[in-house]
Parts: C-alpha cells; sequence; structure tokens
C-alpha cells in the first residue's frame, strides 16, 4: 500500500536533516582547528610555544567585519604579526571606548609602527549608508557613514552609477577614519614622543585581492585643522 508522508513527518524529517547539517558545519570548524595545528606543528613542532610566549606586532588593523577581508591572508601575514579590530564598515568613531581602547593599547603598549584603516570596495555597510533602506539598529552605527557622505555630498551626487558611488564612498570613508584617528589624543601624543608611527588609508578590490593605498599616510598632525590640533599641556 503506498504510504504518503503526513506534513507532521515531513517536517520532521527537514528538521532532522537542518540540525544534523548545523552540527555538521560547528564541527567542521573543530576539525579545522585540529587540522591547523596539524599542519603548522608538522611545519614547526615549537611553533605554537612560540606564539604563546608574546605578540610583538607593528601593524594595528582597523577593517570591515566582512567575512572576505581577514587582516592576515590580506596582507600573507602569520599569526603575531597584526593587532587587529574590526566592525562594520571600519569606522573610527572618537566615542567608541572599544576602538579607542584597541588602538591605545596598539600604540602605547606594543607600539606598532603602523595603523592601517582598510575598507573594501563594494562593502555592505556603506551601500546600507548611501540608502533609505531601515535595517534595525544598526541603521544608528551607518549615521556615521551618513555624515561622511554629508561632508562630501556635492562631489558624491555628481555620481550616477550606484556601484561607483558606493564605491567612491567607501574610499572617502577610509581617508575620513583615518583624519579621525590623527585627531585623537592618542595618536596626537604619540606623535610627540616618536616619529615612527604612521597611519594609513587602504582599500582592499575584492574582484582582484589587491589593496589600493590611497597615499593618505599621516606621520605628524601637521595636516590637521587647527582646532583639531592639541597642546602638549593639559588643563589642570
Ligand atoms: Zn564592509
Amino acid at each position: 500500500m503506498f504510504f504518503r508522508k503526513n506534513n507532521k513527518e515531513k517536517a520532521a524529517e527537514m528538521s532532522t536533516e537542518r540540525s544534523e547539517k548545523q552540527k555538521r558545519g560547528y564541527e567542521e570548524l573543530l576539525q579545522g582547528n585540529r587540522d591547523w595545528v596539524k599542519n603548522e606543528t608538522e611545519k614547526d613542532p615549537e611553533y605554537f610555544s612560540k606564539l604563546a610566549a608574546g605578540q610583538e606586532p607593528d601593524v594595528l588593523w582597523i577593517g570591515c567585519s566582512d567575512s572576505r577581508v581577514p587582516a592576515n591572508e590580506v596582507t600573507n601575514t602569520r599569526p603575531g604579526q597584526v593587532f587587529v579590530h574590526r566592525n562594520i564598515a571600519n569606522v573610527c568613531v572618537h566615542s567608541d571606548m572599544n576602538m579607542l581602547s584597541v588602538l591605545d593599547y596598539a600604540v602605547n603598549v606594543l607600539k606598532v609602527k603602523h595603523v592601517i584603516v582598510s575598507g573594501h570596495y563594494g562593502c555592505g555597510g556603506i551601500a546600507a549608508a548611501l540608502s533609505n533602506q531601515q535595517f534595525g539598529l544598526i541603521d544608528n552605527w551607518l549615521r556615521h557613514i551618513k555624515d561622511v557622505y554629508r561632508l562630501h555630498s556635492n562631489e558624491l551626487d555628481r555620481i550616477t552609477d550606484e556601484k561607483l558611488k558606493v564605491n567612491r564612498l567607501v574610499e572617502l570613508n577610509v581617508i575620513e577614519q583615518v583624519y579621525n584617528l590623527c585627531k585623537t589624543t592618542i595618536v596626537q601624543n604619540a606623535w610627540r614622543e616618536r616619529e615612527d608611527l604612521e597611519i594609513h588609508g587602504w582599500v582592499i578590490d575584492l574582484n582582484s585581492g589587491l589593496v589600493k593605498d590611497l597615499q593618505v599616510t599621516a606621520k605628524s598632525s601637521e595636516n590637521l585643522g587647527e582646532i583639531f590640533k592639541l597642546d602638549e599641556s593639559r588643563v589642570r
């Protein structure tokens, strides 16, 4: 006799299939970790004891949370070489304690020599900021990018191709975030003490994998607007 599964049975089967798939996805991560440990240990038996001994990175990477732009892979560097902070659309907000803590630790404790703000073309966060659609809580974060748009609206409004407009805002956003870092007390005080701290702006092109250096490297507070330059002495 032909037996037809009822909806309840079908739903139960689908749910088992889904949970199996989810379990497999999770297990793959743990297996990936074991494979990584095995590969590294085969190449260098001391690898993990050296890694555990401490870090001396020269670089702080401030990039987008997008899963396609991991700092180490993009720069072909190894664990221990790049200190990393990531958020949606690589924004540096001067009241963001998370970003400021990372910056302060990287600049004053690790003494990194390069801070790189790295955006990427086709950034979903930038595209969302250019739209009028509501996405939820993130809309409040994206307001920082709408502010960047407001500063450059004359240039951006002349671009009719939406893709090109997003990509130009990606570049302008990186440049503004580089300036935002330069305006912090952390960077300005560090520049008074040492000459080897540089702030760079990059954009990654995911079509080629290549980085475009936006040539906005800052090495001193020289080019900051007068209002942002801070005196050495603090108010007591
Ligand atoms: Zn992005």
